[in-house]
């Protein structure tokens, strides 16, 4: 066996989750992202999306999807820099930036790219990146990719920003980026703050809104606008892979940031561009997503529901602010076992472990959509709270 090959046999965590018949991963979806869903032949309630606006079965969404496919082709066979530019992608890019109130947004294949490609293209090795501990991992990477000195604070701890940015020289380039939703634990950045210390040092700040757009704001333009902040934010991040009912992700900011990126980001450059069938969904669902208010005020409805019951049974959900819903376990094996007992009783949920997070802070995530209701959060709480008694994580 090869050094390589002797390293990898020593990981074993999925084998051992696997022979205790608890293994969550990969379960293969039979239809539509619905509310409810068929699932490795069960029929359980979809509370692991984080399609928070329910339109990926949308038949408008779908409509535009196949109408692009049937136009355009089903791929572009090239990077956007070249040959991969349709107008397609170019109409999408111009109603974003209308929608986010910046000059212009780039679109990329993912959001995980957006951010792996982002932050090393703007960062030399002069300059500072600053990131709150739980910012999600493709930010994690993008500032390992980059070659700037880097600072991470403790997360949302404000007075830990300001001694990181202390650290840095005054007159150097410091870009602070943040989650505006943080993806597991659902609450939000201390967005005020961070622009009253971004105006005393001199800094440079990027949201990540993957989890903001379709769920906070004026008609879901995301925590930048819920906090009446946008024109103070350098750069929003966003993703079409959950409120947008699709896949890519984009880049918002002022023309001299965009058209720089636009001739450096490696990640936009080198990767063939996205395709006609999910840039025309995406655009389709941004449109929906405008013209229908009912959509946003249904999933505060249910979100509002749904954390109040979780509270009145006693479960730990921390200080989430939003419909990404914690449910503590501070335990491996139980949560493997929650997530595992849950799906037996017809509840999809998704289990939290690190490196997704501490060791003691180990969770179920639940995530609600705009159509979910009533009836289905009270089935999944009452299998749920049959589950947490079982295990002895609730009383
Ligand atoms: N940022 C955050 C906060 C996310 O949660 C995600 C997806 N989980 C991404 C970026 C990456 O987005 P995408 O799925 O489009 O690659």
């Amino acid at each position: 066996m090869d050094i390589l090959h002797e390293r990898l046999s020593k990981f074993t965590l999925p084998d051992e989750v696997r022979k205790q018949g608890l293994y969550p991963y990969f379960r293969e979806i039979e239809g539509k992202q619905g509310t409810e869903v068929e699932m490795d032949g069960h029929h359980v309630i979809m509370l692991g999306s984080n399609a928070y606006t329910g339109l990926t079965g949308d038949e408008r969404v779908i409509e535009a999807g196949v109408e692009a496919m049937r136009r355009y082709g089903s791929g572009c066979a090239g990077s956007r820099f070249l040959n991969g530019t349709l107008d397609l992608h170019v109409e999408l890019e111009k109603e974003l930036a209308k929608f986010l109130g910046k000059d212009e947004t780039l679109c990329f294949s993912t959001g995980f790219t957006v951010n792996s490609g982002v932050i090393p293209a703007l960062l030399g090795p002069h300059d500072y990146v600053i990131c709150d501990d739980r910012d999600h991992a493709s930010i994690v990477d993008g500032r390992r990719l980059s070659m700037a000195k880097q600072l991470r604070y403790k997360h949302n701890d404000m007075a830990d920003l300001e001694r990181k940015l202390q650290k840095c020289e005054a007159n150097s380039v410091k870009l602070i980026i943040v989650d505006g939703v943080f993806s597991m634990e659902g609450d939000l950045c201390d967005l005020p703050k961070i622009i009253e210390l971004k105006k005393k040092y001199g800094a440079t700040v990027m949201v990540d809104e993957a989890h903001g757009i379709g769920v906070f704001g004026r008609q879901g333009r995301g925590v930048c606008d819920h906090f009446g902040l946008t024109d103070e934010v350098d750069l929003i991040m966003g993703t079409f892979s959950k409120s947008l009912a699709s896949i890519g992700g984009f880049i918002a900011a002022d023309s001299t940031i965009i058209d720089y990126l636009r001739h450096t980001a490696r990640t936009y450059i080198f990767s063939a561009s996205n395709t006609p069938a999910a840039t025309a969904s995406a655009l389709e669902a941004l449109r929906i997503l405008q013209r229908e208010p009912e959509r946003l005020e249904a999933l505060w409805e249910v979100t509002n529901y749904a954390l109040k019951r979780f509270r009145e049974e006693g479960f730990e959900i921390g200080d989430t602010e939003s419909p990404i819903i914690p449910l503590y376990v501070r335990d491996l094996e139980k949560t493997f076992a929650a997530t595992a007992m849950a799906f037996e009783a017809g509840v999809f949920i998704n289990p939290v472990v690190p490196p997704a997070c501490h060791p003691t802070d180990t969770l179920v995530r639940i995530a609600l959509m705009a159509n979910h209701t009533h009836e289905q959060v009270d089935r999944a709480v009452a299998a749920l709270v049959g589950v947490f008694r079982q295990l002895e994580i609730i009383k």
